[in-house]
């Protein structure tokens, strides 16, 4: 093969860092990384603010996995920093547990009323069980029923109507009905096996991944600025380009939305360094009654850094997706509108030779960061045979 690179990936978030690893490490090929921003690591992207506190720049994240796969992967280029994610709703003034649990139950009732519903409950359902609301709702006592409209309305529905930007009346009944209330006091947000935050943070997990060899990352390039598609083959800087091609990107963007945008909801980001050693009691407060912020996450609780003058936190407002270049697409609406006019889209990128859609973006799907570990994996299984 006269062409220099064997195989092509674009984006180096998670899904594009870990394939192109295993195509260059344990396939030999010589690998092309193209990267829009100036940095790696996607949305996981993490650095020092001014203050010295490690921000998350696009957003809290908390690695958790039940997945052996992902988390002995990533620990090959990462020690863990172990961290317990907690997230509290501030409802009224009260912090209390999310997912809603018996502790959130004695703050919302007081302790006797709490203590007559914690027999009930666990008499009904069982000890340490995830109980549904629509579980609640179903039952014939009117105090179960009442608490499920509680967690309804105190926990639920108006952040949800922020995040979304939806009326009740629009936010689907089965996400609804999966509100979860958990008979336990293990107020862990995750109960996963595994849970931590990279020990140096996540940026050098992405740096090690890539230093190899047989990789090369370019910073700062749009690949439509260097790949033209036709289904009769694809050409990289001019050149007929014949190796896989990994596209992790928005799949709409790749064919200059000719369908019409994939809709996304974005957000927006407003860091505050406050001159105070802890700004609030959790990682996270959700807030789930008041404000027109969803939630805001003070990041020393992810990084452990001793800092005892000074504490960054960041706002999160959540509206709809312009496609404006400074915006960010970050999650995707999904329903059977969005995903027909994905399937269009999916199929002109389907009859491309070797190419393959994976991701976040690529692929119009939520996914943790240990689910994108485990599918770039399987991609590279698949691609090296
Ligand atoms: P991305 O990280 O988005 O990477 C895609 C990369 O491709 C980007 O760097 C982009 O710039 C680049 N790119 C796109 N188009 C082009 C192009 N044309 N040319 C060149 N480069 C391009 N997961 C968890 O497990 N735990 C959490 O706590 C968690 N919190 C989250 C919080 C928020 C606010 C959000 C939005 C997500 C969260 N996630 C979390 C999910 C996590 O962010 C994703 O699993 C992960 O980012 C997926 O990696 P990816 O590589 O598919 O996408």
């Amino acid at each position: 093969m006269s062409q220099k690179y064997d195989c092509l990936v674009i984006g180096a978030g998670f899904a594009g860092a870990v394939t192109a690893r295993e195509l260059a490490e344990r396939g030999g090929k010589n690998v092309l990384v193209l990267e829009r921003r100036s940095h790696v690591g996607g949305n996981a992207y993490d650095r020092l603010d001014d203050a010295g506190v490690l921000i998350h720049q696009y957003g809290p994240h908390i690695f958790h996995t039940n997945s052996q796969r992902a988390y002995d992967y990533l620990s090959r280029f990462t020690a863990w920093r172990d961290y317990q994610h907690r997230v509290v709703a501030n409802v009224h003034g009260t912090m209390m547990p999310v997912p809603f649990n018996l502790t959130s139950l004695e703050l919302a009732y007081g302790p006797e009323k709490a203590a007559r519903l914690e027999k009930k409950l666990v008499e009904t359902y069982g000890a340490e069980k995830k109980v549904t609301i629509l579980e609640l709702r179903r039952s014939d006592d009117p105090e179960i029923k009442a608490l499920a409209d509680y967690v309804y309305e105190n926990v639920f529905v108006h952040y949800t109507m922020k995040q979304w930007g939806q009326t009740p009346e629009e936010i689907d009944p089965n996400t609804t009905a999966r509100v979860p209330v958990f008979l336990s006091r293990d107020d862990r947000y995750f109960q996963d096996t595994w849970q931590g935050i990279p020990a140096e943070g996540y940026t050098p997990v992405f740096d090690h991944m890539l230093d190899h060899p047989n990789i090369t990352v370019e910073l700062g390039v749009d690949a439509s600025d260097r790949l033209s598609l036709d289904v009769s083959g694809l050409s990289l800087d001019g050149e007929p380009f014949t190796g896989a091609v990994v596209y992790t990107g928005a799949v709409d963007e790749l064919f200059g939305c000719c369908f019409g945008r994939l809709p996304y909801r974005t957000l927006d980001f407003k860091f505050e360094t406050h001159p105070v050693e802890w700004f609030q009691p959790r990682g996270t407060v959700n807030y789930t009654v008041s404000e027109d912020y969803t939630r805001i996450t003070e990041f020393k609780y992810f990084s452990g850094q001793d800092l005892p003058d000074r504490t960054t936190i960041v706002k999160e407002y959540s509206r709809a997706y312009t496609g404006a270049a400074e915006e960010t697409p970050y999650y995707a609406i999904i329903n059977e509108a969005n995903n027909a006019l994905y399937a269009k889209y999916r199929a002109l990128a389907d009859a491309l030779p070797d190419f393959h859609l994976l991701g976040r973006l690529a692929e119009y799907k939520y996914y943790n960061m240990d689910a994108i570990v485990v599918r770039a994996l399987e991609l590279a299984d698949r691609l090296l045979g």
